[in-house]
């Protein structure tokens, strides 16, 4: 089975998260917005469930936090992509690739959908402007299915009661298990990041599973 993950949003827990995710040698892709990040003061974003305050990172560390990861679009600012009239959603798309290209030189580049909000007006945009594939955030079961690439869905999200569920069946038919977040879901919770190192590590020792990027297999 192979198996591939997503990070959302490009905040300070990344950090941790790279960290984390180096140590397993566990392959993952970051979607960033670049038009929202600054260059080279983070930004405070938003208090997570009242509690969490979430820190966006500089454009200028990101080179350094996801060196050994792959970087993949968001937009440039997070809006609804749906809501966008054509000339502003070929910006948000067209400026987004730019600068991934021309900053941390990515080639053959993915995207999420900003919120999860596409349409079939979205999903042609996002072709023409050359993004390999788009995910979604609706969930599926069994082999994850590339045959619609600007409607890449995922198993479930990293917290997910269901996640050991659906990788077991997916593993049975050796197909691809896919799964995404927010690092910033972990908060500095010392037993959330726990239970997700636990999580990294099975999958790391588990001799029928091999982590794969997610442009590799387009
Ligand atoms: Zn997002």
């Amino acid at each position: 089975m192979k198996i591939i993950q997503c990070w959302d949003d490009g905040v300070l827990n990344d950090i941790r998260l790279t960290e984390l995710l180096r140590k397993y040698k566990a392959k993952a892709s970051f979607n960033i917005n670049p038009g929202i990040n600054q260059m080279h003061e983070r930004s405070r974003g938003w208090l997570y469930k009242d509690v969490f305050a979430v820190y966006r990172l500089t454009l200028d560390e990101m080179k350094e936090v996801y060196k050994d990861f792959q970087i993949a679009g968001h937009s440039m600012t997070h809006p609804d992509l749906t809501k966008l009239d054509e000339a502003s959603l070929k910006a948000q798309l067209d400026d987004c690739k730019a600068f991934l290209k021309d900053r941390f030189k990515v080639e053959r580049c993915g995207m999420a959908y900003p919120g999860g909000n596409y349409d079939e007006r979205v999903k042609k945009a996002v072709k023409d402007a050359g993004y390999l594939y788009s995910r979604t955030t609706k969930n599926i079961s069994g082999p994850l299915p590339l045959n619609d690439p600007m409607e890449l869905h995922s198993h479930c999200h990293f917290m997910a009661s269901e996640f050991w569920d659906k990788y077991e069946e997916v593993r049975r038919q050796d197909g691809i298990f896919y799964f995404w977040g927010h690092s910033y879901e972990m908060m500095d919770d010392e037993a959330l990041w726990g239970e997700f190192e636990s999580k990294i590590a099975r999958i790391t020792d588990d001799p029928k599973v091999g982590w794969s990027d997610i442009v590799d297999l387009f």
